[in-house]
Order: C-alpha cells, then sequence, then structure tokens
C-alpha cells in the first residue's frame, strides 16, 4: 500500500489539470502549504468535489505521490456557506486565500497564519455588516505581514526614528513603515498617510481579534487604511492581486 498522510488545512487554490483531475493547493495546520493532486473531481458524478470548493476548511487523507501527493479521502469540517452566498464576501475570501498563498512558502509550518486563517473565516462568514466586514480584511492583512516577517513600523519615522507628527507622514512599503514629512523627501514608492490611520493600523496590528471586534471603524478610516495596505502588499509581491480586480469589479 502506498505510504500516506492525514492532514486538516483550508483549500486556498485549485488549478484543472488534463480531463477530469484538479490540483489544490491546501494550507494545512502541520505541514503548511501542500500542493496536491484531486482526480476526476471535475466528472459530474463525483462525490468529493463539493468537499474541494475553495474556501473549504478540510481534513483529508493523502497518498504520497511521484510529483504531486493525492488526496485519497475528504471531509469537510466547514464549507463557510454564508461567504459564498454573498458575491463581496466571496471576494474578500478569494484575497485572504490570494494573498496568504503568495505570502507562505510552500512546505513551511506557520500554525499562527493558520489560526489566524480560520478565524478570518469564520469571522468572515458570519458578518453582515460591510464595514465590520472591511475590518476583518484589514485586520488580516495587516497581522499576515508581521507573520511573514514584513510587519510594517508605524511607531516612529522608520529612516531617522524621530516622531511622527500629525500630519505630513507618508506610507513607504520599501521603507518598512512611516516615514515623516523630512525622510520622505524624493521618495518614489511612497502614499501619504493621515494620523487616524497610523493609530489604527497600529491598533490593528497590536490587538487581539476579540478586542478588534469591538472597534468601529468610519468608511472614510476603512477605505484609506485598505487603499494604503492594498499599496503596500502590491509592492511586496511586485503584481497586481488578481483578487483585488475581482472585489473593484463587485462594487463599481
Ligand atoms: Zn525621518
Amino acid at each position: 500500500m502506498a505510504r500516506g498522510y492525514s492532514a486538516e488545512g483550508v483549500i486556498l487554490k485549485k488549478t484543472n489539470l488534463g480531463e477530469a483531475d484538479r490540483l489544490l493547493t491546501i494550507f494545512t495546520k502541520y505541514k503548511g502549504k501542500i500542493r496536491a493532486l484531486a482526480k476526476g473531481v471535475r466528472k459530474i458524478t463525483s462525490r468529493r468535489s463539493p468537499n474541494l470548493e475553495l474556501l473549504n476548511h478540510v481534513k483529508a487523507q493523502f497518498a504520497v505521490g511521484k510529483t504531486f501527493d493525492v488526496v485519497t479521502e475528504v471531509t469537510t469540517i466547514t464549507t463557510h456557506k454564508k461567504i459564498k452566498e454573498h458575491l463581496f464576501k466571496v471576494s474578500l475570501g478569494f484575497h485572504i486565500a490570494e494573498i496568504t498563498d503568495e505570502f507562505l512558502p510552500e512546505d513551511q509550518v506557520n500554525k499562527e497564519l493558520f489560526e489566524l486563517l480560520v478565524s478570518t473565516l469564520r469571522r468572515l462568514n458570519v458578518e453582515e455588516d460591510t464595514e465590520k466586514i472591511k475590518k476583518i480584511v484589514r485586520t488580516f492583512e495587516i497581522k499576515l505581514l508581521a507573520i511573514t516577517g514584513y510587519k510594517p513600523q508605524f511607531d516612529h519615522c522608520v529612516k531617522c526614528g524621530g516622531s511622527l507628527s500629525k500630519v505630513g507622514n507618508f506610507i513607504s512599503p520599501e521603507a518598512g513603515g512611516v516615514l515623516d514629512k523630512k525622510c520622505s523627501i524624493g521618495g518614489t514608492f511612497i502614499r501619504p498617510i493621515s494620523a487616524d490611520s497610523i493609530k489604527l493600523l497600529r491598533f490593528l496590528q497590536e490587538s487581539t481579534l476579540a478586542k478588534i471586534d469591538r472597534l468601529i471603524i468610519t468608511h472614510l478610516l476603512n477605505n484609506e487604511i485598505e487603499s494604503r495596505l492594498k499599496f503596500y502588499i502590491e509592492y511586496l509581491l511586485e503584481k497586481e492581486l488578481k483578487s483585488v480586480k475581482f472585489i473593484e469589479l463587485v462594487n463599481r
């Protein structure tokens, strides 16, 4: 019998392969991000197919394969049904899956990020208020950056260490945080950022999810941190995120 193992994980990505197969990217709790082959799942008679949808939290059996491990059995822990019933929420769910996939190297165990992902999807599933939904996603982004080693510095100017004044600050992914007016002169990959946004991002970075749950963010501030984090993350990934395009399309 082929060697195998069992793993719990969240499905981040699926790619069609051949006539009926699918290649899955799964972020597992104890083995990190793996890619595995699901054979025959695109046939309409496949029983496993509904279990292997994006954002599903599953428990699966794998057989060790030559190129890819093969999914042999799968049971669903949760499908996050309420995310998928809601176009705006599903676009954000895909965004969360995409950036997780982009920032996470293969075969690297990251339990902290796994727990954050599971908690975030659970919150996104039940939340119905638009501003709170956005807050959940921004919280995920800012915490993901810290967990994966890209924590932006918001306490003082990242270049000279000087304290930040109320106005004239810029966010710089290249520098790794916020620059004051003096240090931002001549900078190219920078965007202005308000003192309120800096304070909010610092709060989201440092606080527990339970504490953040109680915070109310205004529409204006939510929009500002969304655009600044998008700028920051896209710079780090050196490309435009597919999911962001989709979110913009849904919101149009
Ligand atoms: Zn400075």
